[in-house]
C-alpha cells in the first residue's frame, strides 16, 4: 500500500487518509506520497476517460490506496456531477493555434479551489473518528470554497482565517454570508502570510491542541487531500486534447499555473511524474515574484514587501507546496529541507545549490507579470477574442507571451484558468475602461452591461444576502478566537 512520509523526515510512515486527517505533520513537514504512482498512458486512451468521474476514480485510486474503490466512486460521483455547472467538470477553450486555457471555474464559488473542496470534506468525513476543526488559511478564494465544500458535513467546524483588507469585497461577502450552522469566517489584522504562518502554528503546539476535544486538520493544499484531486484534470485536457486531435499521442506539451502557494503548479508536476507528457511547467507569478527569482537563481528571499496586487490569491510570499517539489527535486532529501526550510525561518531566505537548480530548471521555468501587463492582457483578449480573463489568468496568459517569445521548442500549451472573471469585477472593468475604479457589486453591474457576460452563478444575489458568523482577530489572537469559536 502507497505511504505517505513528511518532507522532513520527523514522522513515521501514514496512510493516505491519515495524512488528510492530520492535513500537516504535525512536528512541521508535509506528507507526499513516499513514492508517485505511475500510470501508463495508453491504458487511457479510450472513450470512457472521457467522463471525468471515470477518469477521476482511475487517478484517484492510485493514492488514496486505504479508501475502498466503492467508497471512493461514491465520493466522486457526489462531488462531480450536480455541483458544477458543465458536464464534465472542466472545460477547454481555444486561446489560439495551440494555446488553450483550462476553464477551472465552473464549480459554486467560481475558482478552482471548488475542484479539490468539493471532493475533500467528503473524502474526509468517510474516515473520520472524532469531530475535527478545520482551520484554513486564505487570501480570498480556498476560504469560500472551503466554506462551501465543508458546510453542514456531520462532524466538522470549519473556521476561515482571511487578511483584513486582503480580499475582495465580492470574496469577503461570498464568505461571510454562508450558510452552515459549522462555519466561521475570521477577518486578520495581517497579511495572508501572518494567517498561514498562525494556522501551521496551531497545528504544530500540542498543548493548545490538547484543551479541545476535536482533533485538527486543514483544507488548504498543505492537506494532501486538497492538492490531489487536482491531478485529474491536467490528465483529464490532455486526453481531450488526443481525442480532439490537436495533439498526437504521447506529444509533450507545456502547461502554464498563476501560481500562489504552488498547489495547483504541483499538482501539475505529480501529473508530469506519474507519465503524463508534460514539457515544462511555466510558474507564472505576479509582482510578488519571489517564485520568479528563486527559479531563476536558486536564491529563495522573502526578505521583501508584499504587494497587493490585482491578482490577490498569488500575492503570497512564502509558497507553502514549493518545499513538496523541492523534496522531490532533490530526491526525497529530508536533510536538505530541513537546512533551508530552518535557513528560510531564521533568515528569511535560502539558497539551493546549483545541482539542484539545474535539476529544477529542467522542469520548471518562472516569469512573471506586472500589473500593467496584467490589465493590458485581459484588455487585449477582450478585443481579440471577445472572451474575459480574470487578473490570475491574465498573469498566466502574459507568462506565457513572455515564455512562448524565449522558447526554442514552440509547444501545445494548456493555460490554468482559475476563476470567472466576475469574481473580481473591479480590476477586470478598470482593464475594459478607464475611470473611477468601482467596488465590487457595482463593478459586476456595469461588466455585464458592457460585455453581455452573466456573473458566475455563485456570485449572483451576494447583496441581500446575511452575514453570519463573522469575527475578527490581531495577529497574535489566533489562539484567542478558535477558542471562542469552538468552545461556544
Ligand atoms: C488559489 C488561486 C491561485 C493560486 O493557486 P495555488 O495553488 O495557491 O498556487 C491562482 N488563481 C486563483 C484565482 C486562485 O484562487
Amino acid at each position: 500500500m502507497l505511504e505517505y512520509i513528511s518532507t522532513r523526515g520527523n514522522y513515521e510512515k501514514v496512510s493516505a487518509s491519515k495524512a488528510i486527517k492530520l492535513g500537516m505533520v504535525p512536528n512541521g513537514g508535509l506528507f507526499v506520497p513516499e513514492k508517485i504512482p505511475e500510470i501508463e498512458m495508453n491504458k487511457l486512451y479510450k472513450p470512457k476517460t472521457g467522463d471525468y468521474r471515470t477518469l477521476a476514480l482511475e487517478i484517484l485510486n492510485k493514492f488514496l490506496q486505504d479508501f475502498s474503490k466503492s467508497t471512493l466512486n461514491e465520493v466522486i460521483n457526489s462531488s462531480y456531477r450536480d455541483n458544477f455547472d458543465i458536464e464534465n467538470v472542466v472545460s477547454l477553450k481555444r486561446m489560439g493555434d495551440r494555446t488553450h486555457l483550462l476553464e477551472l471555474w465552473h464549480g459554486p464559488t467560481g475558482a478552482f479551489k471548488d475542484i479539490p473542496l468539493q471532493f475533500m470534506p467528503k473524502l474526509l468525513s468517510k474516515s473520520l473518528d472524532n469531530e475535527t476543526a478545520i482551520l484554513v488559511a486564505t487570501s480570498g478564494d480556498t476560504g469560500k470554497a472551503a466554506l462551501e465544500g465543508f458546510k453542514n458535513v456531520d462532524d466538522i467546524y470549519i473556521i476561515v482565517f482571511y487578511p483584513e483588507g486582503g480580499v475582495s469585497e465580492i470574496q469577503e461577502l461570498q464568505m461571510t454570508t454562508t450558510k452552515g450552522e459549522n462555519t466561521a469566517s475570521v477577518a486578520l489584522e495581517g497579511s495572508f502570510d501572518d494567517c498561514q504562518r498562525g494556522v501551521k502554528e496551531i497545528f504544530s503546539d500540542k498543548e493548545f491542541k490538547s484543551e479541545f476535544h476535536q482533533n485538527f486538520s486543514s483544507a488548504n493544499s498543505i492537506n494532501w487531500g486538497r492538492l490531489v484531486p487536482q491531478i485529474v484534470y491536467w490528465f483529464f485536457s490532455y486526453l481531450k486534447l488526443t481525442k480532439n486531435e490537436k495533439i498526437e499521442k504521447g506529444e509533450k506539451i507545456d502547461i502554464v499555473v498563476p501560481t500562489g502557494n504552488f498547489g495547483n503548479i504541483l499538482s501539475a508536476y505529480y501529473a508530469k511524474e506519474m507519465g503524463l507528457p508534460i514539457n515544462k511547467l511555466i510558474c507564472a507569478s505576479n509582482e510578488n515574484n519571489v517564485l520568479t527569482d528563486f527559479i531563476r537563481t536558486g536564491l529563495y528571499d522573502t526578505d521583501r514587501k508584499l504587494k497587493h496586487t490585482i491578482s490577490p490569491a498569488m500575492d503570497i510570499l512564502i509558497s507553502s507546496n514549493l518545499e513538496r517539489f523541492l523534496f522531490h527535486v532533490s530526491g526525497n532529501d529530508s536533510n536538505k529541507i530541513n537546512s533551508w526550510y530552518s535557513s528560510l525561518e531564521k533568515n528569511n531566505k535560502f539558497t539551493v545549490k546549483s545541482s539542484d537548480k539545474e535539476k529544477m530548471s529542467k522542469i520548471i521555468h518562472g516569469e512573471f507579470a506586472t500589473e500593467e501587463e496584467t490589465l493590458e492582457t485581459i484588455s487585449k483578449i477582450y478585443q481579440k477574442r471577445n472572451y474575459l480573463l480574470d487578473p490570475h489568468t491574465a498573469v498566466g496568459v502574459k507568462c506565457f507571451e513572455k515564455y512562448h517569445r524565449k522558447a526554442k521548442n514552440k509547444r501545445t500549451t494548456i493555460i490554468a484558468s482559475t476563476a470567472h472573471p466576475f469574481k473580481f469585477a473591479p480590476a477586470v472593468l478598470k482593464a475594459l475602461e478607464d475611470g473611477r475604479k468601482k467596488k465590487g457589486l457595482e463593478a459586476m453591474d456595469k461588466l455585464t452591461k458592457l460585455t453581455g457576460w452573466d456573473p458566475h452563478w455563485g456570485l449572483k444575489n451576494l447583496q441581500g444576502k446575511k452575514i453570519r458568523n463573522k469575527y475578527t482577530c490581531s495577529k497574535t489572537g489566533i489562539r484567542e478566537i478558535v477558542r471562542k469559536i469552538l468552545k461556544n
